[in-house]
């Protein structure tokens, strides 16, 4: 399977170009999209789930026309937005039947196994019964992801699902993703490193409307050998140091003093000591380079 992006822009009445000429190829697996707030991440998606249309650009799954057949689109999509609706007082199981109905699965026993199936994918089997308005933020995730396996999608998107899920909640989550992410797209959205860092076999960072970069977490890593520095110093001396180094990433200690991580091609200097670099680091290299030559400036 392969979902090819090309040269779409979407400028919003406001003025904000949330996507700027972006052109872009996903192939089968997990595909991480990385970016602080207002990136335009949720545009992006919005536009391949075609609920907004682009200003310009074109957009294809494996010779589905996406802007121009929404309808065979929407038949392989499986959409998580980022904010779903109220559920009424029904259990997970009754609900997904009644979703399944809706999809018009009408046969009871072939029901059945697509909803049993859904609930042990997403490990909400043994709450079954529970009424979906009672779950947790992170079960109701879940049962998201329940409702849009029930047709059995090529594509699911899912947009910043980790938000606001504590971290038990938000790695029972992830693992879900793990499962299902093999022989579809998959692309998920995030603004958290550490979600893309071990699940995502593809990732592209963005901001500004733009694809900054797009790699394998791993290549993306590998960038970096060589080129990553640490050193402790006071919290005070943060400032000095900014001047001095190109320092990408800072960490409080509890005693007052500061990791600080500084991307250089040589070693700045006897008192730091090479790091490997982290995916992390990768994100906060980017989007300084971003920042420093922007495309639209
Ligand atoms: P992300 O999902 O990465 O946070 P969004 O796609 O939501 O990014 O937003 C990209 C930019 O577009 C932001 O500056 C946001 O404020 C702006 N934006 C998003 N939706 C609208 C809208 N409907 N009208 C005007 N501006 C919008």
């Amino acid at each position: 399977m392969k979902l090819t992006l090309s040269n779409l822009s979407k400028t919003y009445k406001n003025g904000v170009k949330a996507l700027d000429d972006v052109s872009i190829e996903i192939e089968s697996g997990m595909f991480g999209l990385l970016g602080p707030n207002g990136a335009g991440k949720s545009t992006l998606m919005r536009t391949i789930a075609t609920l907004q249309a682009p200003d310009s650009g074109s957009a294809d799954l494996d010779g589905i026309d996406i802007l121009n057949d929404k309808q065979s689109l929407r038949k392989v999509l499986g959409y998580l937005p980022q904010q779903f609706g109220v559920y009424p007082n029904m259990s997970a199981e009754a609900l997904l039947h009644y979703f399944a109905r809706l999809k018009g699965i009408g046969d009871r026993e072939q029901r059945n196994e697509i909803v049993n199936t859904a609930l042990e994918v997403t490990n909400l089997f043994n709450v079954k019964n529970k009424n979906v308005a009672g779950y947790s933020g992170g079960m109701k995730q879940r049962f998201g992801i329940a409702q849009l396996l029930l047709n059995d999608p090529k594509l699911i998107i899912v947009d910043e699902p980790t938000a606001g899920l504590d971290p038990s909640e938000r790695h029972r989550f992830l693992n879900v993703l793990r499962e299902i992410g093999t022989n579809h797209i998959v692309i998920f959205s995030t603004h958290i490193v550490d979600d893309v860092k071990e699940l995502c076999t593809d990732l592209a960072i963005m901001n500004g409307g733009r694809i900054l970069s797009h790699h394998t977490p791993k290549k993306a890593v590998e960038t970096l050998k060589g080129k990553i520095w640490a050193l402790t110093i006071d919290r005070d001396e943060l400032e000095k140091h900014e001047g001095m180094y190109n320092v990408i990433s800072s960490n409080f200690n509890q005693d007052n003093t500061l990791n600080i991580r500084v991307m250089s091609e040589t070693r700045p200097g006897d008192e730091f000591s090479e790091k490997v670099p982290e995916l992390e680091d990768v994100y906060f290299v980017t989007l300084q380079n971003d920042e420093k030559e922007p495309a639209n400036a």
